[in-house]
């Protein structure tokens, strides 16, 4: 039976990051397809704040990791839960989920974690929706890790 992957829009080409810019990845998609895989695409932010919007950040705050706005400092990570939750409970059969790496929502093991201060502690977290994905229990791989 083919595979069923959830995939970060982007990594389709849509314009859906933070500043309306293409950043594909045409060889991952292209690969999946010949494997015959279903893909299922998914971006929390766009859906969530539109595009363009203000970059987040993943931050340690006393209440835990949350998405904050990079200059406004404005909790986000409300509305990505809400839209993961959503997600799975309507694709209860992912079989993989792949996030583009490096975002705070989607990246898997490659996200920036920092300080209320702005200083790097980690660049190995999981984004908010990835993190979703993980405690359900669904394989979840960043999409550099495909190729
Ligand atoms: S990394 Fe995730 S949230 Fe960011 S643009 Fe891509 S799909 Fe959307």
């Amino acid at each position: 039976m083919a595979k069923k992957i959830a995939l970060s829009a982007c990594l389709a080409g849509k314009n859906c990051r933070y500043n309306g810019e293409r950043k594909g990845n045409p060889e991952l998609i292209e690969k999946l397809e010949k494997e015959g895989c279903e893909i299922v695409y998914f971006c929390p932010e766009d859906a969530c704040f539109g595009t363009p919007r203000e970059a987040m950040d993943l931050t340690v705050t006393p209440e835990g990791v949350k998405a904050l706005t990079k200059f406004s400092r404005e909790d986000r990570t409300g509305p990505i839960v809400e839209y993961a939750e959503k997600f799975f409970e309507e694709h209860p059969d992912i079989d993989l989920f792949v996030g583009k790496a490096r975002s705070p929502s989607c990246g898997v093991c490659t996200g920036k974690l920092y300080d209320e201060e702005g200083n790097l502690i980690s660049e190995k977290e999981a984004g908010i929706m990835a993190a979703e994905a993980k405690a359900r229990g669904v394989e979840a791989k960043d999409d550099e890790s495909l190729m």
